[in-house]
């Protein structure tokens, strides 16, 4: 391991697995190191970039991340599913340190290089469906996005484009359009990209009627309103995420995606599943989609596919992915060789690893400990998700009305108290774990304590010590 051996000599402090696994407060939360560079911080970066907690980090590894205080918290949000298999991963920085020495750039449209071909073998195995793939490799989701769309409708030549409300497809012009939420994402941006057209998601929790109307009637809705307002034969695509990420963790009945996906294969319709957030192992399966064995079209990948290190992939039908002229594809950094290499190392480890059967145990770890809250806090109106992609919703007891005070109050005490905890919603009133898969069970444990324990406080009742 040449890295660790230099850093050793260099003497800096190693993060990555070796790190202590241990949750430890020497100040108060953030601490003076970290507020003087909020200060410095303020004075030099926009203010458009906002923060969950403004600690600073030095190191992180498995299931914490230490501030240049000294403080070392519970990390429940994995940078936002993106550190699945722990920060620094022994085999994404040796991969990384190996490739770093050697190149760091040609551009693949200028001289290619075998590891982004390797990547494109990778995602082209692991992504739902034996069917023939092909894959093309960008710098953020948002980008894989825009491109799912690009590919589809060349491969259609329509150009109408479906998608849900609650969903979330990033922050460029196109992915704004297609994003539900205005504030902060959409808010005085536009005017924005057109021939986007959102119908409703299947959110149970959220369905007039309750979940047993949303599961009987919403792939009914969704389909006659693509029928009604768009029409089968002008629609490129319906891009969906198979659980909504910063739209709630939004998890549909089972059935709704099967049907939609038939739907699309009735109609001509490229069926984009964008797994940006909900997969590579995160749910206990590859893919979210695998749960009820839809293969889609296409499939969007970034977040959790390199360990942290920026890259992004569009996996296909062969035949879709070609239907691109050479040339209308690309980017100068897109499947960058250093982040190319730290998803090699990242998809090895979730194979070697078995990270889909890891996040399963974290969810059968948290879930039974959610719902038995939600029982003794009615502030919890609805406990959701698969694997380590776990929500609670809060509303006002007894209704279904958001709750956002509460939740912000709630991962309030969680930061002050060690614990990264991160909302969403388009109401801003869910709370989401995210843990790295890497994360030790005592951790895991301790870092459901401190929940619940919060929300004891929250009714005043006497938390544990
Ligand atoms: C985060 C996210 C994106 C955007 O990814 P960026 O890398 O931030 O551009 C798109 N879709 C989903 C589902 C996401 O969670």
């Amino acid at each position: 391991m040449p890295y660790r051996r230099l850093m050793t000599i260099i003497g800096s402090p190693l993060g990555g697995p070796g790190l202590a696994q241990e949750r430890r407060i020497v100040t108060e939360i953030p601490g003076p190191v970290s507020r003087e560079w909020l200060e410095r911080r303020q004075r030099s970066v926009a203010r458009g970039l906002s923060h969950v907690l403004p600690v600073f980090v030095t190191a992180a590894g498995g299931g914490v991340l230490v501030d240049a205080d000294g403080n070392s918290l519970i990390d429940f949000g994995s940078g936002i599913a993106v550190t699945t298999v722990g920060n620094s991963a022994e085999l994404v920085v040796e991969r990384v340190s190996e490739q770093v020495a050697q190149f760091t750039h040609t551009c693949f449209m200028v001289t290619p290089y075998q590891g982004y071909v390797e990547v494109c073998e990778e995602l082209n195995r692991v992504t739902p469906g034996d069917h023939d793939k092909r894959s093309a490799l960008f710098n953020s989701g948002a980008e894989a996005v825009e491109n799912a769309v690009k590919i589809a409708r060349h491969a259609t030549g329509r150009s109408a484009v479906v998608v849900f409300d609650h969903a979330y497809h990033g922050r460029t012009n196109l992915t704004m359009a297609m994003t539900a939420k205005n504030m902060p994402y959409k808010d005085g941006f536009g005017p924005f990209a057109s021939d986007v057209y959102r119908v409703p998601m299947a959110y149970p929790f959220r369905w007039p009627g309750g979940p047993a109307a949303c599961r009987e009637n919403a792939l009914g809705v969704v389909t006659d309103l693509i029928h009604t307002q768009v029409g089968e034969k002008n629609a490129a695509a319906v891009v969906i995420e198979p659980i909504q990420g910063e739209g709630g963790f939004v998890v549909p009945p089972d059935g709704f995606l099967p049907g939609l996906a038939a739907f699309c294969r009735d109609n001509g319709i490229v069926f984009v599943a964008d797994e940006i957030q909900s997969g590579f192992c995160r749910t206990g399966d590859w893919f979210a989609v695998d749960h009820e064995g839809v293969v889609p079209d296409l499939v969007t990948t970034a977040k959790g596919i390199a360990g942290g290190l920026p890259l992004a992939g569009v996996t296909g039908r062969a035949e879709m992915m070609d239907a691109v002229h050479p040339g209308g594809l690309g980017g100068t950094f897109g499947g960058n060789p250093v982040a190319c290499a730290a998803a090699l190392g990242a998809i090895e480890t979730m194979s070697k690893e078995d990270l889909p059967a890891a996040a399963r145990r974290i969810g059968d770890v948290m879930l039974p400990r959610l719902r038995k809250l939600a029982e003794a806090h009615p502030e919890i109106g609805d406990v959701r998700g698969r694997g380590a992609m776990i929500a609670i919703e809060l509303v006002r007891p007894g209704t279904v009305e958001p709750d956002a005070a509460v939740a912000a109050k709630v991962a309030k005490t969680c930061h002050a108290a060690g614990l990264v905890v991160l909302t969403c919603g388009t109401f801003g009133n869910v709370l989401r774990f995210l843990p790295p898969l890497a994360i030790p069970g005592a951790l895991l444990d301790e870092g459901l304590s401190i929940l619940e324990d919060a929300f004891a406080r929250l009714t005043g009742a006497p938390g544990k010590p």
